[in-house]
């Protein structure tokens, strides 16, 4: 299975890969709201090859259909074009959260859309496991700590948030999302899950998402100057996407229900990750400095000793080679949208 993923991770196959056979008693049925996703679309990946039946519910705001095309028309698998602010009446075992704008230009773009997504999308999407009596795991975010006052980040911290700052339509409405998990739990019993996810990058990532990770390789590739916000001295801890999805599908299926950071603790400053890059793609592009963005968070890292303690995880990826597969699928994106600009 591990291999057979590994094949697909940043080459999307022509037809089905091949997935197991899971008899009636093991298989489950299983929504993956913003299954059409970077995160999202790995996660379908791995658990229609696990043999799973699987429903895709996405509005394509920041999906696309083509990270899960290779599925499409396989027995097991069901693409449901739905936005999640309105109900949704299916049948199925388990439930992954994703739907949200993830990207702080994506969910700035509109950001009362965004409030509603995390708010609304996940009382519907709630509503919905309590009246089928399925479980939910809430893909929460490192943003719920802000611009941390804590080093690394654990889950008991409550976070530093501006709830009036430009990234406070993600921040606080995510913060919702996980007030209303505990309190479906609490009130009606609902089994839920809460990952705090922090930076993850990957092929299938959204090649205008304007994420420092998609950013930098792209400006490499193309020649452009690596544009650093403000000083640089700020950190991210970046996590490759097959660790993150090998970590949720622990904490979905663990028995334990506070939430849980699941990140790398391989903490770089920005302007060291530039560094990175340049050294990694080549080329001639230099490395320049840009104003800094309002209410950046200036140092994070995830504390993950509750992850793994709790859920035997902890991420396996080095940073060179997750970066070395992310480029391959950059250079094959900007390829395949030269060649249909030409045509
Ligand atoms: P993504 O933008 O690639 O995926 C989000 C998906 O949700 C997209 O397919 C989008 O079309 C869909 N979507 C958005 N609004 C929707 C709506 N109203 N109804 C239905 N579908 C909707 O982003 P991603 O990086 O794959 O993020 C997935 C989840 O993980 C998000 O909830 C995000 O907040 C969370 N997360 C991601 C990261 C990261 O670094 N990638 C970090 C922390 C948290
Ligand atoms: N809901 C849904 N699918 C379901 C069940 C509920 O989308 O299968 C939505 C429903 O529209 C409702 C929300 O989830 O607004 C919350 O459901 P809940 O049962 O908690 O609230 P109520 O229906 O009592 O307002
Ligand atoms: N960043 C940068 N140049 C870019 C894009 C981002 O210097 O072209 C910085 C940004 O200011 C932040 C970090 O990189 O300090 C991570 O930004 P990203 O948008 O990827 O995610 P965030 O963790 O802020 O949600």
């Amino acid at each position: 299975l591990e291999k057979r993923l590994r094949d697909i991770e940043y080459r999307i196959p022509k037809k089905y890969p091949e997935v197991e056979f899971l008899t009636f008693k093991d298989r489950k049925r299983i929504l993956v709201t913003g299954g059409a996703g970077f995160v999202g679309s790995h996660l379908v990946d791995r658990l229609m090859m696990e043999g799973h039946e699987m429903i895709v519910v996405d509005n394509f705001f920041t999906g696309r259909r083509r990270n899960v095309e290779h599925w499409v028309g396989h027995e097991n698998f069901e693409l449901i074009h739905h936005d999640i602010v309105n109900p949704l009446y299916i049948e199925v075992d388990q439930i992954y959260h994703l739907a949200s704008p993830a990207s702080p230009p994506h969910y700035m773009y509109n950001p009362v859309k965004t409030i509603k997504t995390n708010t609304v999308g996940t009382i519907n999407v709630l509503g919905l496991a309590k009246r089928v009596g399925a479980r939910v795991l809430i893909a929460s975010t490192s943003e719920v700590y802000g611009d941390p006052e804590v080093h690394p980040q654990t889950e008991s911290y409550w976070g530093h948030v501006n709830p009036i700052g430009p990234r406070a339509c993600y921040d606080e409405s995510k913060r919702i999302s996980e007030t209303l998990a505990y309190s479906y739990g609490k009130q009606e019993n609902v089994q839920v899950r809460v990952a705090r996810i922090f930076n993850t990058y990957g092929p299938r990532m959204h090649i205008n998402d304007g994420r420092v990770v998609s950013n930098f390789i792209l400006q490499a590739l193309t020649g452009q100057d690596i544009t650093i916000y403000g000083s640089g001295k700020q950190t991210r801890s970046f996590q490759y996407v097959s660790d993150l999805v090998d970590g949720l599908i622990k904490l979905q299926n663990s028995n334990y229900s506070q939430p849980v950071n699941l990140g790398n603790p391989d903490e770089h400053t920005i302007e060291e990750f530039a560094s990175i890059i340049h050294e990694m793609v080549g080329g001639k592009s230099m490395i320049i400095n840009k104003d800094a963005i309002e209410d950046d968070p200036q140092r994070r890292k995830p504390d993950i000793t509750r992850a793994t303690n709790i859920l035997g995880w902890q991420p396996l990826v080095p940073l060179q080679k997750g970066i070395k597969k992310t480029v391959t699928f950059f250079r094959r994106e900007l390829m395949r949208s030269r060649h249909s600009e030409r045509n």
